[in-house]
């Protein structure tokens, strides 16, 4: 996960800060196919490829998640209505997407919330250590919505850089993109480097 900044992407990937799970160094290798996200515009992820392990790998920016054509702001406001008691007709018509589209959301996110509110939890306490228990909610989906946010403003506090950076935009990076995918797991989830690379 990168930044949304093109150019600052393409700074730091030419200036080998950019790196590979596998501890190599990642160089510029072409861009994948460009793809409309509703939410962000076209997009032409960035293709990379590690001088180690000789894998290649999308920077997807944090704007995006894997395989959804929305950006995460938008779908991050899905989320939030529906935390706050929404059901899924009102959000897909304020949002203008179609029914279907958001109840995947809700569904998917339902599917990892669980997962979503240990993690988060665990990265809230990591950047905030002073944090107070977060009042519990009726389900761990509205949990899991609202620790997102909590961490979102902690990170601002404690680091005062991701001012650019949504709370669901945060939460792409953290994922590594995969906020909503089924495979979701602890492992996925890379609360050892907070910001990913949000910034
Ligand atoms: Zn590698």
């Amino acid at each position: 996960m990168v930044g949304s900044d093109v150019v600052e992407v393409e700074r730091r990937l030419r200036a080998g800060e950019l790196g590979c799970p596998c501890g190599g160094g990642l160089s510029p290798w072409g861009h994948a196919r460009p793809r409309s996200v509703r939410g962000v515009g076209v997009v032409r992820p960035r293709r990379a490829r590690c001088g180690s392990c000789l894998v290649t790998h999308v920077l997807l920016a944090v704007s995006c998640l894997l395989r959804r054509a929305d950006g995460v702001d938008v779908i991050g406001a899905a989320l939030r209505a529906k935390a706050s008691g929404a059901g899924h007709r009102p959000i897909a018509q304020r949002l203008q997407r179609p029914v279907s589209t958001v109840r995947g959301w809700l569904r998917a996110f339902a599917g990892n919330a669980d997962k979503i509110r240990a993690a988060f939890t665990g990265l809230l306490v990591e950047l905030d250590p002073l944090t107070g228990w977060l009042p519990p909610h009726p389900s761990v989906f509205a949990d899991a919505v609202e620790v997102v946010g909590a961490c979102a403003a902690a990170a601002r506090r404690r680091l005062g850089v991701v001012g650019a950076v949504s709370p669901w935009q945060l939460a792409a990076a953290v994922t590594g993109g995969c906020l909503l995918a089924a495979g979701l797991s602890r492992v996925s989830i890379n609360t050892s480097r907070p910001l990913g690379g949000a910034v």
